[in-house]
């Protein structure tokens, strides 16, 4: 018997481990709930019941390929190895088939397991699957990992115009399994695995604006593709536009596949990377940012454990201001833009990419608060939540990370804000207070008039002298 154990992959499509267990023989699936270690990782719980909401439909998927599903709760990934090798003794199995998880602590969790299994005779066996290539392939002539985006793109746009990567096909069903009580176990909701949880439970509206299921990622994907990707490389920065794919949940939980998306972006082309308008070359750029940043993970660990990318940016002395950090989390900067994507993220789960770099230089640099505050917030909240991207993106715009944002190039975010969200129609959008104020006067609406009575926050920092004293604290670094 094979034992094909799902991670963040929860789909049956394309899925490199699914595909090679069932190649191997009759299948029983796994899937570990650890409530514990993943608010050790600061996963939201946003994506938390994301997660066990496809899961409920994973389940139903396997039932009709007569995959039988074993849910196991164990709180902490350092009792997994033992409770996995009596699970395989119990019902005798010969391997587990595993995509490979990124993180320092994933891959210390499955080493561990891998030496126990095999101790035991039982072979455990990991695909890549969750990039476009196989982290530690793409190398620079020294066969050293890049550590700038443009260098490492060039070799990706060179692998993927030789061939793109193909999707796995669709298994078949396989012969009815004895049932056995292990089998029978549903799938929990949040409230079941958190039971004191002061949290709130996520609201039905919110999970409206997160629908589950193969099916419903591909039809994003596909209307994307067929009415939006033209138009990306001009709409994506402005966030009142709903211009970007809102994919990144899907891929993040493995909903749907990175082949996938690059399968249906080049769909008109026949599966070659021919590029019929600029859109679609932006979108695969992004793509590849996702790829590099999982390669980065993969390559320098060390960004996973708390430490910047740039080691000497350890000398900076970052402000201690649990107040500014409050009004920070909780959208009441004074700074329109900020605060509409600060409270977009706590309504929704998810903030738009350009608000996000507005945000987080404005904490990095403004504020002059340590990024890894900002970095585990995002992570508590976002529906997307995925430590490769999230720290990619905070250590680009805090200065500390690879090919980052050059520490005196700070977004001004009342320029960025007029720049790119013009008429303020986000802005309204997410800070009734000042909605009715017009476009010049709601990106700071006490700029020509301090005296103004507004039921909205003055700006906490002045946004001038705060930019040198951030240039000061990294200038004696160099
Ligand atoms: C401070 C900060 C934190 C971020 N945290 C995360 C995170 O936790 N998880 C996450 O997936 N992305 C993160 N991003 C990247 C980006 O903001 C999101 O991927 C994007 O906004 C998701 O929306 P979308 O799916 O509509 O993206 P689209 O614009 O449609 O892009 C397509 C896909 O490309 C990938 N992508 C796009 N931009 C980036 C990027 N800059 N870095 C890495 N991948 C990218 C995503 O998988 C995305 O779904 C962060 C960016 C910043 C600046």
């Amino acid at each position: 018997m094979q034992l094909i154990w799902f991670k963040q992959d929860l789909r049956i499509h394309d899925h490199a481990a699914l595909w090679q267990a069932h190649q191997a023989g009759s299948c029983i699936a796994l899937v570990v709930l650890s409530p514990e270690q993943w608010k050790l990782h600061n996963d939201a719980d946003i994506k938390i019941d994301f997660y066990l909401r496809q899961l409920q439909q994973l389940k139903i998927a396997l039932q009709q390929k007569n995959i039988p599903l074993i849910i196991l709760t164990i709180p902490l990934w350092k009792d997994i190895p033992n409770k996995l090798l009596s699970l395989c003794q119990h019902h005798n199995i010969q391997a587990i088939h595993a995509n490979i998880e990124l993180g320092v602590n994933e891959l210390k969790r499955d080493a561990q397991i891998q030496n126990l299994l095999e101790k035991n005779n039982i072979r455990f066996e990991l695909y890549h699957d969750r990039t476009i290539s196989p982290v530690g392939s793409i190398r620079n002539k020294s066969e050293l990992p890049y550590q700038v985006f443009g260098a490492f793109k060039k070799q990706c746009y060179e692998k993927l115009s030789i061939s793109l990567p193909q999707c796995y096909p669709t298994i078949e069903v396989q012969n009815a399994i004895p049932q056995h009580k292990d089998f029978a176990k549903e799938v929990p909701i949040f409230s079941d695995i958190y039971p004191d949880s002061e949290e709130k439970v996520i609201s039905e509206n919110t999970q409206n604006l997160w629908q589950i299921g193969e099916h419903h990622a591909w039809e994003l994907l596909d209307e994307f593709i067929a009415n939006q990707v033209e138009h990306y490389h001009t709409e994506r920065d402005f966030p009142n536009l709903n211009s970007t794919s809102k994919l990144a949940a899907y891929l993040n939980i493995g909903i749907l596949s990175i082949r996938q998306c690059l399968q249906a972006l080049f769909r008109h082309s026949h599966g070659y990377m021919e590029f019929e308008n600029n859109g679609q070359q932006i979108w695969l750029d992004e793509l590849l940012w996702r790829e590099f940043y999982q390669h980065i993970l993969f390559d320098y660990p060390r960004v996973s454990k708390n430490l910047p990318f740039k080691l000497d940016t350890q000398r900076i002395v970052w402000r201690n201001a649990p107040e500014d950090l409050h009004a920070w989390q909780q959208g009441q900067t004074g700074i329109p833009i900020v605060d509409a994507g600060m409270r977009q993220l706590l309504a929704t789960g998810w903030m738009h990419n350009r608000v996000r770099m507005i945000c987080a230089m404005f904490l990095s640099k403004n504020l002059l608060i340590d990024w890894r505050l900002g970095e585990a917030w995002f992570m508590q909240h976002l529906i997307d939540g995925d430590l490769a991207a999230n720290n990619g993106g905070w250590q680009w715009c805090a200065s500390t990370g690879t090919d980052a944002a050059p520490y005196f190039r700070i977004f001004n975010p009342v320029s960025q804000s007029q720049k790119f969200d013009e008429n303020g129609d986000y802005i309204r959008l997410w800070i009734p207070e000042i909605s009715h104020l017009d476009a010049k006067q709601i990106h700071e609406p006490y700029a020509k008039n301090p005296q103004l009575k507004l039921d909205y926050p003055k700006p906490i920092v002045d946004l001038k002298s705060s930019r040198m004293r951030a240039i000061e604290a990294f200038k004696h670094l160099s």
